[in-house]
Formats: structure tokens, sequence, C-alpha cells
């Protein structure tokens, strides 16, 4: 497979009030086209900084000091801001972390992802609406036509993370970066998003930097694992070696700590005093959808409940009755 991005003795540095931090220090990593590589590494060892470097998108105060970044063949440090927006979105897409934050509050989905078809020359404004459906679906959102008409907040994490994959892809990128792009979401979720984010790569041969912190993840996701420590490329190998026999120091502590539940003891249950909370057969409706539909429990003083489930299964919105708030768009 050709290498489409290549990353070459990267170098980039925040000036901030307190000085100059050096954030990476000559990354050097490559991703073949339709190729799956995990970019691994603890908070703070530059996975971002790499990810916003390739986009063209470091903050004020960061630059890239030294090194190249060739993507299918053009390095892109040397690009105007003119030539990045060429490249941004249309080449190389992001996935980015907080769906919350990175979908407008204000504006219905679908006209978040048919703007990025007209931005991107793709869509007509008269076409881009029904094209904009064509994309929920295709990022596995069920019932797109209604989803396409509402606003963020009546989303869950999963279907705001589904439509921001809707939006990467509305540029028909070469190469996905998705950073940490479900670590707001729960895990049943993240799987689903994941694997989704998997098979579109496989089916139209995109080639994809997962940016994660976890292990596990990577070794399930990608061909090639890249560990980054301070900014430094720590090790890079096929997901399957690294595992088996991680070469570095650091490699073998980040999998120490890969998340698992393998040794967990539950702690012994609290009485309680008497009843503060009685829910009984709560139910709500946004519209169409049913949020929560005949929720019963109850908490006695001094208990913690704890409320788990799958994204979209009516935490919040049991978390907002109980609280009197209501939700914006109560239905
Ligand atoms: P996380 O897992 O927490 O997302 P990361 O691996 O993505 O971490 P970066 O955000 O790339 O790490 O940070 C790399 C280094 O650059 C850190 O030392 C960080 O403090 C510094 N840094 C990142 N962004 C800025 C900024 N805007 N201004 C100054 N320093 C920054
Ligand atoms: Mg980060």
């Amino acid at each position: 497979m050709p290498e489409l991005l290549v990353i070459d003795g990267l170098e980039v540095a925040y000036r901030t009030r307190r000085g100059t931090i050096p954030a990476l220090d000559g990354v050097r990593l490559t991703v073949r086209s339709g190729q799956a590589v995990a970019l691994v590494g603890e908070s703070g060892s530059g996975k971002s900084t790499t990810a916003h470097a390739v986009l063209g998108l470091l903050p004020r105060g960061g630059r890239i000091v030294r090194g190249s970044i060739t993507f299918a063949g053009r390095d892109l440090t040397r690009l105007s801001e003119r030539g990045w927006r060429a490249v941004r979105g249309r080449e190389v897409a992001l996935v980015p972390q907080d769906p919350g934050v990175a979908l407008n509050p204000v504006r219905r989905v679908g006209d978040q992802v048919a703007e990025a078809l007209v931005v991107h020359g793709l869509a007509t404004r008269r076409a881009a609406p029904s094209e904009a459906v064509d994309l929920l679906a295709r990022a596995g959102i069920a019932d797109p036509r209604l989803r396409a008409r509402q606003y963020p907040h009546e989303l869950s994490g999963g279907l705001r993370q589904r439509a921001l994959i809707a939006a990467a892809l509305a540029g028909r990128p070469k190469l996905i970066i998705a950073d940490e792009p479900t670590s707001a979401l729960d895990v049943t979720v993240q799987c689903r998003i994941l694997d989704y984010l998997g098979e579109l790569a496989a089916r139209d041969n995109l080639a994809l930097l997962l940016i994660t912190h976890d292990l596990g993840v990577a070794a399930d996701r990608a061909d090639e694992i890249v560990v980054l420590s301070r900014g430094r490329v720590a090790e890079r190998a096929p997901a399957r070696e690294l595992l088996a026999a991680p070469t570095h120091a650091y490699t073998r502590q980040l999998l120490a700590a890969a998340p698992s539940l393998a040794d967990y003891s539950p702690r012994p249950p609290r009485e309680g005093g008497p009843v503060l909370v009685e829910v009984s057969g709560l139910r709500k409706r946004f519209g169409s959808i049913t949020a929560v539909d005949g929720v019963s429990f109850s908490l006695r003083r001094g208990q913690t409940l704890a409320l788990v489930g799958e994204s979209g299964s009516g935490k919040s919105t049991t978390a907002r009755l109980l609280l009197r708030l209501e939700t914006p768009s109560a239905g």
C-alpha cells in the first residue's frame, strides 16, 4: 500500500507566558492508504498536538519548529492558510473528541452536515439537505430524516458522535483522524462507534489515525500501534507484536494500566435510612421518541444509587425529571 501520510522529525512547541513548552520532539510515523494506525500515550504525550499539526489546526502559540508532514506527496507544513482549507476536511478530516462542543447547539444537525457539504463544494445549497440525510444514514443513524431536523441536545452522545462522523465524511477524505472519538461515551456505544469507523475505513479504503490512551482499544482496532511518550515515539509495531512483546518499559506500563474489570470486587451495600425518593412508572416522551418508559426505583437517605446504561438510555432525562429541570426540547 502506498504511503499516504509521512510525518518525519516533527517538532512542535507552544509559546506561553511562562516560556516555551516542547510538545513534540522528533515524531516519525507513517500511515498507508487504507491502514488503521493507533496513536497511544498518556495524557500530555502529544497525541492531539500531532493531530492538530496534521490538520493545520495548532492553536495560537503552537508552531512547527522542524520536520515535515507529507500527505499524498505534498509537504503540508509549507501550505498557506488557503492551501490548508483545500486539504482540511477534503483530504484529511477530524472526528473530534467531544461531540457536545464540536456541534453548534443552536443549529439543526442536518443543517450542520449540509453546511459541510456546501463548504467543500460537494453539493449545491438546494441538494445539500437531502444529501445530509443520506450521510446521516451512512453514519448508521436510524431515522435520519427526523434526526436531521433535531438539535444536538436532542441526540444522545452516541448519535451526536455519529453525526460528527457524518460531517467528517462529507468532504470524502482519504484520511480520518479520530482524536479519542469515544471518550465521552459509554463502553458499549464506544465499541459500536469504533466498529463503525473501522467498517467505514475498510469499505471506502480510508486510512484511519485513531488517537486513544487505551491500548486495548488500539489493539482491537489498529493494524499498527505507535506509542508516544513525552513528545517522542517510544515504540512502533504491528498491534499483535506490540502486545505480545512490548519492548519499551513505557509500553509495559501502559499495558499494565489498561482498564479492566477482572479484579473488581463489589463494595458491601449500605442499608440507608428512610426512603427519600420514590420513583414509580416515570415516563417521558420527546415528540415521537420515548426517552424514559416506566422507570421505578427508590432511594433511601444515605444511599448511593448508580444509574447505569448505554448512551441514550434515559439516564440524564431521568435525573432532570427528578430535579424538575425542564429539558430544552420538552415535548
Ligand atoms: P490528552 O491525552 O490529555 O489529550 P495529549 O497526548 O493529546 O494528551 P497534547 O494535548 O498534545 O497531549 O499535549 C502535549 C503537550 O503540549 C503537553 O505538555 C501540553 O501541556 C502541551 N500543550 C498542549 N496544548 C497546549 C497549548 N494550547 N498551549 C500550551 N501548551 C500546550
Ligand atoms: Mg489529546
